[in-house]
């Protein structure tokens, strides 16, 4: 593929999937210098990760575009270990606070 080609094939993934330009993909991805922003690592592959409340599907609105994750983070820490996607936000949050107490020490 050409890096033209390369372009437009993501211009239109964007599209499609989280109705987002690549000029705004640019923006979340230059909020923390192009880290993950739960963990700050430097991903290889970027995701795009969005409110499952909103969309329960792969696709986004585009409204409920949430930020830019590393796949762990998005897939392990909020998919598996929250289980947000399953059980909802309030339950991923409660995850959360309770490992923040946890290591402090507090339960
Ligand atoms: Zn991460
Ligand atoms: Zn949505």
């Amino acid at each position: 593929m050409t890096s033209e080609e390369q372009r437009r094939t993501q211009r239109n993934n964007l599209q499609f999937r989280y109705n987002m330009t690549p000029e705004q993909f640019k923006v979340l991805c230059d909020k923390y210098q192009g880290r993950c922003w739960i963990c700050l690592r430097r991903p290889k592959l970027k995701q795009v990760d969005h409110d499952h409340a909103c969309c329960p599907d792969r696709r986004s609105c585009g409204k409920c575009v949430r930020g830019i994750l590393c796949t762990t983070c998005n897939n392990k820490l909020l998919g598996q270990v929250c289980q947000e996607t399953k059980r909802g936000k309030a339950h991923a949050i409660m995850v959360l606070e309770r490992g923040i107490r946890y290591l402090n020490g507090e339960l």
